[in-house]
């Protein structure tokens, strides 16, 4: 089973791309939604941050109070990275299991759709790094678009994580997504073709 991961920059394009894959039916494992599940009512998740943050990051209903938790980290760097590591290795755990179930399935390919799938060296364990990458006017004006931010917020925005220029050396695979949506649909069919199509013919 080929292992993918899908990642880019803030409005470079992954979801239209991964949106592409999912309708030929490639199966996908959302870090996002793993993230989420992970801390659901009742896991060990949830309880791991219930030991580390106490009692006040639980809502009346058991669940996590997302808010309360956010103001404890964005004071306290000390406190995310504890929060960081204790959720990376829930994530890492799920992650797995669903690797697993993918391979029992006989799966020829498994998108990894992870926006830090660099920061966090997820690359380490997938086979193939696929970068959806836009050049920094490109990303600002998207962007700005999107969001309906100022060209600061925009910049500010960017600059605050990764760019995209530093994580293309880990990349195997570039979609350039500078151009129009045809042209970006036209490396996502070549892709399709030559790199997954084959895996399903075998
Ligand atoms: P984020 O991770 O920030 O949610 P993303 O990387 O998943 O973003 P998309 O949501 O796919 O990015 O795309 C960002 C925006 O740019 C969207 O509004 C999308 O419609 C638009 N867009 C994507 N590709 C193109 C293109 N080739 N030409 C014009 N607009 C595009």
């Amino acid at each position: 089973m080929l292992k993918i991961g899908l990642t880019g920059g803030i409005a470079s394009g992954k979801s239209t791309v991964l949106d592409f894959f999912k309708k030929k039916n490639v199966p996908y494992i959302d870090a996002d939604v793993v993230a989420r599940e992970v801390v659901d009512l009742g896991t060990p998740g949830l309880a791991a941050i219930r030991e580390l943050f106490g009692d006040t990051v639980i809502l009346d209903d058991g669940r996590l109070n997302r808010e309360a938790l956010g103001s404890i980290v964005f004071h306290n760097e000390e406190k995310r990275l504890q929060l960081n590591s204790c959720l990376h290795g829930f994530i890492r755990q799920r992650i797995d299991e669903l690797s697993t179930m993918y391979e029992e399935e006989e799966a020829p390919a498994v998108i990894y759709d992870i926006p830090l799938l660099i920061e966090g060296k997820w690359y380490e364990r997938l086979d193939t790094v696929w970068l959806v990458y836009v050049s920094p006017e490109v990303q600002v004006h998207r962007l700005m678009e999107r969001n309906g931010y100022s060209k600061e917020d925009a910049l500010a925005r960017i600059q605050s994580q990764m760019l995209l220029d530093e994580k293309r050396p880990f990349a195997d695979v570039i979609i350039n997504n500078d151009g129009t949506p045809d042209e970006l649909y036209i490396q996502l069919e070549k892709l399709w073709h030559e790199k997954l199509l084959p895996l399903y013919n075998k």
